[in-house]
């Protein structure tokens, strides 16, 4: 796989089209909340669709497969960065977790449930796009996972 320009919109349709199906997706509402126009930015789609795929699993699991998960895309003020938010509606997570979440084989999941490495890859893949991820939680209201890449000025 390589690096290419790539509109985020586009990328989370593919991830959303492939858990469509999912028993654990059955009675989640996934809420597009997507900028008409977002900028490109150079990415290499199959690694960036496996971050998202694994955020919004996570999100599912979380959520015991039951709740909504809202994913937003827009543009930075500066216009050189793209935000993708993905907040569920979830049971959140504790500021001492919070401060893990990133860390490989960090896990809250029952022995054989979780390997831990999730986020910890997806943080690396981030890192490696130029980008940032974070998360935000408010305890029994649900987590936000936070992504921003930069933008380019290359075209599709
Ligand atoms: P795993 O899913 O195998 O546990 P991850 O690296 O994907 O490993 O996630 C690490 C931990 O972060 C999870 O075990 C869970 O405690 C927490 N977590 C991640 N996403 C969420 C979420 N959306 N809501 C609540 N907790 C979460
Ligand atoms: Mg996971």
């Amino acid at each position: 796989q390589f690096m290419k320009p790539l509109n985020i919109n586009k990328a989370i349709e593919q991830t959303l089209f492939l858990i469509e199906n999912q028993t654990l997706f059955h009675n989640i509402r996934v809420k597009k909340n997507m900028a008409p126009f977002v900028p490109l930015v150079v990415a290499d789609s199959q690694q960036l669709g496996h971050v998202f795929m694994n955020i919004i699993i996570n999100a599912a699991q979380a959520m015991d497969g039951q709740g909504t998960i809202t994913i937003t895309t827009r543009e930075s003020a500066a216009k050189d960065r793209v935000i993708i938010d993905v907040a569920d509606t979830g049971p959140g997570i504790s500021s001492k977790n919070l401060a893990h979440i990133f860390e490989p084989f960090f896990t809250t999941k029952e022995e054989g449930q979780g390997t831990g490495l999730g986020l910890s890859v997806v943080y690396g893949i981030v890192e490696n796009h130029g980008g940032t991820i974070s998360a935000r939680s408010v305890l029994g209201r649900g987590s936000t996972f936070t992504i921003e890449l930069p933008v380019t000025h290359e075209t599709e």
